[in-house]
């Protein structure tokens, strides 16, 4: 009988530990302290998720709550990134509607399954679209500013754009957010799809908290020099925020991801592998028939989604959680 009551007594205990602890109600509100995203009580934090692709080339329907259950429960992502796409054909400035109600779906199915979301605008030209800008993340503000799982990235890889227009940008985008949420994570872009983190951090924001910086890369082709200047940004205190990365793709050696990976733990970076989609190339996760719903087997999922689902699943800073 005392054995039984105490198993049951421990059975409840830990039922109530797994509901309550999701990874947003463990690290809470992520900021930025000393070049470094950390958590509410000011620790370090390392994230490691997924970003779904295009919002208007997500042809097979993979922006859903059950596909992003599936990822926290079977991939143990933390963090999911709602890359919404401004400027070409079905994207935001031509069907603003569609795409933003498919971004408030992932932002919603984040927090059911209490996670981290990025809402980012998806874009090459952001600078040409400033008062779309503006208008779109004032609602995104006004809507989600004072949930914890919520994260700004307003510019995802400026081109040829130089740093003074990209921040002149961002400076009137980042006073739009902040006169409605004071303290929400925002991620900036810089040039050459988001590779020249050396301009920020020469000539950074510092008008309000809380922004980090992003930086992308693909183990095809950014190697030890982009690490490099990523370690030279870090020592002049910015915060890095890698929300998209991509392995080499094609499932067998791949030192220049397994490189990238000791880098993100050792500098405890947050990363998001590129891209929840079934297109035929090498960053999709999944091959094509595979169910928009999630409930993958491992034939289901490209090499890339094979490797990445390893990396997510064991990432231990911040994924200790759940
Ligand atoms: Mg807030």
């Amino acid at each position: 009988m005392k054995a039984y009551l105490l198993t049951t007594i421990i059975f409840i205990g830990i039922s109530t530990a797994t509901f309550a602890e999701s990874v947003v109600s463990k690290h809470g509100l992520l900021r930025v302290q000393g070049g470094q995203v950390v958590n509410e009580k000011g620790q370090p934090v390392s994230l490691a998720g997924n970003s779904f692709f295009w919002s208007q080339w997500d042809r097979t329907g993979f922006w859903n709550e059950d596909c992003v259950k599936w990822l926290v429960e079977d991939w143990n992502t933390t963090i999911i990134r709602a890359a919404m796409g401004v400027e070409n054909p079905g994207g935001y400035l031509e069907a603003p509607a569609k795409n933003e109600k498919k971004v408030r779906v992932l932002v919603d199915a984040a927090v059911a399954e209490g996670v981290y979301v990025i809402i980012d605008w998806h874009s090459h030209h952001a600078e040409r679209s400033t008062s779309e800008a503006v208008a779109f993340f004032t609602r995104m503000a006004r809507t989600y500013g004072k949930l914890d799982n919520v994260i700004y990235e307003i510019y995802n890889e400026p081109k040829e754009t130089e740093w003074k227009e990209i921040k002149a940008y961002s400076e009137t985008v980042i006073a739009a957010i902040r006169a409605v949420d004071p303290d929400n994570l925002i991620i900036v872009g810089c040039g050459k799809w988001s590779q020249r983190v050396d301009a920020p951090a020469a000539d950074p924001i510092t008008d309000w908290p809380n922004i980090a910086y992003t930086l992308h890369f693909y183990s095809k082709m950014h190697h030890q020099w982009l690490r490099d200047r990523a370690d030279a940004a870090l020592g002049k205190g910015i915060a890095l925020f890698v929300t998209e990365w991509g392995p080499v793709g094609d499932g067998k050696n791949d030192p220049e991801t397994e490189a990238w990976m000791k880098w993100c733990k050792k500098n405890k970076i947050c990363h998001l592998a590129w891209a929840v989609n079934d297109k035929d190339e090498a960053w999709s996760i999944v091959k094509k028939g595979a169910s928009p719903n999630g409930n993958w087997t491992t034939d289901d999922l490209r090499p890339a989604g094979k490797l990445e689902r390893r990396i997510i699943r064991n990432w231990s800073d911040g994924n200790s959680s759940r």
